[in-house]
This record gives structure tokens, C-alpha cells and sequence, in this order.
């Protein structure tokens, strides 16, 4: 018997992320036999009426619901009130299966007393069972609190039981990127510095703070995006091929990586604030960024000199993710170039909304002249059966079958912290961009020679 117990279930990400990845792994018929999904939050309310509001935020986030499967899913739910004091959380652990999953879907702040509290209460040992402790974004907010936090966590829990979450890394066509460079032999030998001449990360949203404008203003682009999701890709791309695809071995992989990026320094990143951002989050004063524009390099043997773009931004012209890499040009241009656009292709991996990828080539043109165009090979990625479910599904499911690989260890967090440190604390005001654009002007001055940012999309 396992138990996934909720904390915070009465909260957003509950009812938006959390609930939808439940229902579509019941549908799935992947959720283990005789799982409990017990959901806590301070106020007291009727397991009932707590059922009936996990039905109506379904139906508002994942449409509509088979009632069969409804039925199943419903007779897993319960719900518990709890102050998350020592008293009341050893109160609930008589109630509990030997094998349970803790999920902190709460605030940040109350992360290290309640993982304490949970320790004090006797319930992260493990007896005949596993007890494992799920923790949410953001994993501190610098290198000291992320630290201080690990700290916290490790006086009552072994790095083995604890699971950090980063929703990216349960998305398809992420863990796709590990997939197409080493399952495809071709690839490899052209995937280091002898042959791709820069590589661009882009998370490009449409939408502005909408709502979360107090939330928002006190974390900004860099720590939102750029320490988690941006590193992650970063180094799912650029990481060396590890002996097997299992969790440790990854995570080495990954953690060098982070370690081979050169020191940051204030000229290497741009940043930018979209007008009307005040507007929409309240605000008289703010220098919070809602766009970031970083260059790296990595001084290691296969990526050394090849510099890696990474922006990310809200109200940018278009809703879109990709890793993209620029293959060098030939060493002499032999074909007349009719299309007047000698710039060397790209090889592009489509996260959202599009999944798939595509790689630019030169082809003949057709007709008497011997010229040269350019063509795309296309392909798209789309998600059949299991693939169907979302990225919080995919993360639900190994964290209850103890499958770290998804997760992020704890060296991997402090080293995206430790990269990003340099440049944390803005010394200039972000630069005001129009919602809409491509972002603020100063990106381009991260550009080295020939370099262009690719279109959004
Ligand atoms: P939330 O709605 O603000 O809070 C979740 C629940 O926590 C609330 O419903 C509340 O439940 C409880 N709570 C609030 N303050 C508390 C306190 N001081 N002590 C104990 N419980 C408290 O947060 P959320 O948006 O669900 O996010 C939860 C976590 O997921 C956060 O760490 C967030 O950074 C992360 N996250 C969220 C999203 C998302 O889409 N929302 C996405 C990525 C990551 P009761 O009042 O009923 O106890």
C-alpha cells in the first residue's frame, strides 16, 4: 500500500498541475493498486465537498471527465486538516500506509518547517516502506538559501528520499533531447565545438505576470526560468553521453556541465522589463526583470569557444521553446546562393508549442543555374497513447516508483545557483521593452560577430 499525501492540496498548483496528472494516470491505469491520495491543508473541509472541488478544477484544467474513471480516481481521495505542528502530523502517521509520498505543494517559506516537522513526527523513517519527500520550485532563491534549505532538509532526510521537482524535465520532448543525440550515431560526431558555431536556448512566453504580479516581482526572470528550466536544457544539451541512463550517473553528467560554464560576469547578461509590467502587477517602482538574455561558454573539450544564447521573457512576441544549434559554414562557398542568405543552417529542437524538430540543409535549385536554396527537414513529434500525459504525470508516477533520473539532485541546484550568483543583484535597470516585441535592444550587444537571435517562432 502507498500513500501520496498532499500538503497544500487546496492551493493552485493542486488543482491546476497536480489533480490533471492524477486523473490521467487513472485513466492510464498506471496508478499503483490500493493508492490513497490523501489531500491536507489548514482549513477544515468534508472529504466530500473536497472531492466535489477536485471534480470542478478537472473539468476547468483537463476538460472533459470519463465518469468511470472519475468514480476510480474519486475512491482513492480523502483529506485531512492539519496545521503541520509536530502533534498534529504524529496524530495523522498511525493513519498512514508504510510507504508514503510526501508532495509540498505549499509556499516556499514553510518548506523547511514542515519537512522538520514531518522528521519530528517520526514519519520520514523509512520501516518496511519508503518515505520520500516531493519539494517544488523554487529550491531557495540564492546559492546561501538554497544551501541553508538543503541543510534544513538533510537534519531529518537522506538525499535519497528527497525528490526536486523541475516540471521541465517531465516533458516529452526534453527528455527527447537525450533520446535524439544518443540514440542517433550520425549525430554525435557533430554535436562539439569542430562543427556547430553557436547554440541558442530560447523560452519565449506571450503571456505577462497575470495576477502573480506580488509572486513574480520578488523572484524575476533569472531565478523563474533561467536557474531551473534554462539550465536544464543547457545541460541535457551539452551534457556527455553518461555509461547508462540512470539517475546518478545523469546527474554527474549534468552536474559537469554546470561546472565547466566560465565564470559570469555583469557583461554577459541583458535585461529587460516589458511596459505596462507596473500596470498588471500593482506596482509603483519596480527593477525586477521580465526578460533575461545570458552568454556562456563552457571551457570543456567539446564545447570550448562555442558560445551558448540563452533568453527567456513574458510578453515577447510569440509563445516559444527550442534549443537550436548552428552548424559551421563550409570552408568555401561553391555554389552560386540565389536566396541571398548565406548564413549556415540550424539544427532545432521544438519544445513548445510545436513538438519536434527540424534541420535546415542547401539543396540545388532547381533549374539550369548550378545555385543553391535553403530547405528544412521536418520532423514532428507528437505524443500517442501514454505520451499523452503531461509533464507533472510523468514526474507523479517515478517519484512513486522511485525513478530519480527526472529529479534534480541537490549538486545540480547548487551549481546552477553558484553560475548564476555573479549576477543575481543588478547593479542597471532593466531596459523598458513594448509587449509584443522581440524583447529589449540590448540583447543584441551579447552577439559576437555574425551572430543573429533567431526568430521567436
Ligand atoms: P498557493 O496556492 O499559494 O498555496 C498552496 C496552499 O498552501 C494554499 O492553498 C494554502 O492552503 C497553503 N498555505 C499557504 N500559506 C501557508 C502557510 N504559511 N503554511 C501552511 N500552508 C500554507 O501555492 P501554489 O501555487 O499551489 O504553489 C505551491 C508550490 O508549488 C509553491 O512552492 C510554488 O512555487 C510551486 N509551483 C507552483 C506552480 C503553479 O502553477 N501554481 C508551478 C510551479 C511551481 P490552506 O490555506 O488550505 O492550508
Amino acid at each position: 500500500m502507498i500513500d501520496l499525501v498532499i500538503f497544500g492540496a487546496t492551493g493552485d498548483l493542486t488543482r491546476r498541475k497536480l489533480l490533471p496528472a492524477l486523473y490521467q494516470l487513472e485513466a492510464a491505469q498506471k496508478l499503483p493498486e490500493g493508492l490513497r491520495i490523501i489531500g491536507v491543508g489548514r482549513k477544515l473541509v468534508e472529504p466530500g465537498l473536497f472531492r466535489e472541488q477536485a471534480r470542478e478544477s478537472l473539468e476547468k484544467f483537463e476538460g472533459k471527465i470519463d465518469p468511470g474513471v472519475w468514480d476510480r480516481l474519486s475512491g482513492r481521495i480523502g483529506y485531512e486538516a492539519s496545521d503541520y505542528s509536530v502533534e498534529s502530523l504524529r496524530a495523522m502517521s498511525h493513519r498512514l500506509a508504510p510507504s508514503v509520498l510526501f508532495y509540498l505543494a505549499l509556499p516556499p517559506d514553510v518548506f523547511p518547517t514542515v519537512a522538520a516537522n514531518l522528521g519530528q513526527a517520526g514519519l520520514s523513517k523509512e520501516n518496511g516502506g519508503f518515505r520520500r519527500l516531493v519539494i517544488e520550485k523554487p529550491f531557495g532563491h540564492d546559492l546561501a538559501s538554497a544551501l541553508e534549505l538543503q541543510n534544513q532538509l538533510l537534519q531529518h532526510w537522506s538525499e535519497s528520499q528527497i525528490l526536486r521537482i523541475d516540471h521541465y524535465l517531465g516533458k516529452e520532448t526534453v527528455q527527447n533531447v537525450l533520446v535524439f543525440r544518443f540514440a542517433n550515431a550520425w549525430l554525435e560526431p557533430l554535436w562539439n565545438n569542430l562543427h556547430i558555431a553557436q547554440v541558442q536556448i530560447t523560452v519565449a512566453e506571450e503571456i505577462g505576470v497575470e495576477g502573480r504580479g506580488e509572486f513574480y516581482d520578488k523572484v524575476g526572470a533569472v531565478r523563474d526560468i533561467v536557474q531551473n528550466h534554462m539550465m536544464q536544457l543547457l545541460t541535457l544539451s551539452a551534457l556527455e553521453p553518461p555509461p547508462k541512463i540512470e539517475a546518478d550517473l545523469l546527474h554527474n553528467e549534468k552536474v559537469k556541465v554546470l561546472r565547466s560554464i566560465r565564470p559570469l560576469s555583469r557583461e554577459n547578461l541583458v535585461q529587460g522589463q516589458y511596459v505596462g509590467y507596473l500596470e498588471e502587477a500593482g506596482l509603483e517602482f519596480s527593477s525586477t526583470e521580465t526578460f533575461a538574455a545570458l552568454k556562456l561558454y563552457l571551457d570543456n573539450w567539446r564545447w570550448k569557444g562555442v558560445p551558448f544564447y540563452l533568453r527567456t521573457g513574458k510578453k515577447l512576441a510569440r509563445k516559444h521553446t527550442e534549443v537550436a544549434l548552428q552548424f559551421k559554414g563550409p570552408p568555401q562557398r561553391l555554389f552560386e546562393d540565389t536566396d541571398c542568405n548565406p548564413e549556415p543552417g540550424w539544427l532545432v529542437l521544438e519544445v513548445q508549442p510545436q513538438e519536434g524538430m527540424h534541420i535546415d540543409v542547401e539543396v540545388k535549385t532547381p533549374g539550369l543555374q548550378l545555385s543553391s536554396r535553403r530547405t528544412s527537414l521536418r520532423a514532428s513529434y507528437r505524443s500517442k497513447g501514454l505520451g499523452e500525459l503531461s509533464a507533472y504525470a510523468t514526474l507523479i508516477l517515478d517519484a512513486l516508483n522511485g525513478d530519480r533520473s527526472l529529479f534534480l539532485r541537490f549538486d545540480e541546484v547548487e551549481w546552477a545557483w553558484r553560475v548564476l550568483e555573479p549576477v543575481l543583484r543588478p547593479v542597471d535597470p532593466p531596459e523598458l521593452y513594448a509587449p509584443g516585441s522581440i524583447g529589449p535592444n540590448n540583447q543584441f550587444s551579447l552577439l559576437e560577430d555574425g551572430h543573429r537571435w533567431r526568430k521567436l517562432g
